[in-house]
């Protein structure tokens, strides 16, 4: 018998390139769906790329037609929270638009199994830590409703059509490949631990540290990283829970212990052995002071054990990634 084909879109991307990588670790032939407009070619090294969008509806029927997957795995969408807000069409088009059109896809040729890349973004200003999945999801912008959206969807297409899907709802992804043949390269790239790398690499001047006056213990911003070879894993068991029966539901991922932006900006000293040089900014519009997820519905359903939980650790692979010549050539090839 053949290897079972996932269909992967957003399969060039960060975590959906890792994801591939897991995937094929676990047996499964990953087939990227991605339309290369922030994903990378390069990324897609474990299994074939179809370039595609997800609201191309031909496109997808044809490439369903050609692999016949037993699943989807869905990671492609727009990120950028700021962008999101300022250009807020652009986010319900690509994001729900887009998952609409590949869930009539889906449904209509009789596939019924969907994980889908959610966010802790869908929670908005959290009441609780850590925040439990049962939390009131009350999105504070266009980005996280666009994924709440989604899951609402994904439950209304279960109970009509018997598509079973689980949402994984992420804290801060960070870190890459330990082998080091993936890892983070975003255009433009927002994310704090890449950026505070950069810093120490003396690749930017400084790291600027958005507000110090919130209430968390240094006044700084308060996160959840989580390893994203951790996070592919976590999409691995969720399929296979989905394989052997399970219901629809949504797990948080996430390490449950939370760093400030400056004792990232610490641990990123001692892991990379440089000073990073730092200046304080106001603070980012939409930045909840403290969010840390309580991922132990996952750990318990799932037998997820998160292997990269330490913030060390994470720090390690991404800056191992970030002195590869692969990272320096692609970054000069998108600046070109
Ligand atoms: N952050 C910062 N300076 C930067 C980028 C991010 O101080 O240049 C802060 C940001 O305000 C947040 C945390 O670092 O509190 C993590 O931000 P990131 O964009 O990495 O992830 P997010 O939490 O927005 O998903």
């Amino acid at each position: 018998m053949g290897k079972k084909v996932v269909l992967v879109t957003g399969g060039a991307g960060y975590i959906g390139s890792h994801a591939c990588k897991a995937l094929q670790g676990a047996g499964y032939l990953p087939v990227a769906y991605d339309n290369l407009v922030y994903g990378h070619r390069w990324a897609v090294r474990w299994g074939p790329l179809e370039v595609g969008d997800i609201a191309d509806r031909a496109r997808l029927d044809a490439v369903i037609a050609r692999y016949a997957p037993s699943a989807v795995m869905h990671f492609a969408a727009y990120a950028y929270v700021g962008e999101s807000v300022a250009d807020p069409g652009k986010y319900y088009r690509n994001n729900v638009a887009g998952t609409l059109t590949l869930l009539e896809a889906m449904r209509d040729h009789g596939m019924a199994r969907l994980i889908f890349s959610s966010t802790c973004a869908t929670y908005g200003v959290p009441q609780t830590y850590p925040i439990p999945e049962a939390h009131p999801q009350h999105p504070v912008n266009p980005y996280g409703a666009s994924k709440l959206m989604i899951e609402r969807m994904l439950r209304d297409f279960d109970l009509a059509h018997g598509l079973r899907s689980i949402a994984l709802r992420y804290f801060n992804a960070a870190g890459a490949d330990p082998d080091g043949e993936i890892g983070e390269v975003h255009d433009p790239e927002t994310h704090l631990i890449p950026l505070v790398l950069d810093a120490a690499a003396g690749r930017r001047p400084q790291v600027t540290v958005f507000g110090d006056d919130y209430d968390t213990p240094d006044g700084t911003c308060v996160r959840d990283y989580i390893h994203v070879t951790d996070l592919a894993q976590a999409h691995v068991l969720a399929l296979q829970a989905l394989e052997s029966g399970a219901q629809s539901t949504a797990y948080n991922l996430g390490n449950g212990r939370g760093f400030s932006v400056r004792e990232v900006i610490t641990h990123a000293e001692a892991v990379t052995g440089r000073e990073v040089p730092v200046t304080l900014g106001p603070r980012r519009c939409g930045d909840p002071p403290r969010l840390v997820g309580d991922a132990s519905r996952a750990v318990r359903e799932l037998g997820w054990r998160p292997h990269q939980a330490e913030l060390t650790r994470i720090l390690e692979t991404a800056w191992a990634w970030h002195g590869r010549a692969q990272r320096e050539r692609l970054l000069r090839d998108l600046s070109a």
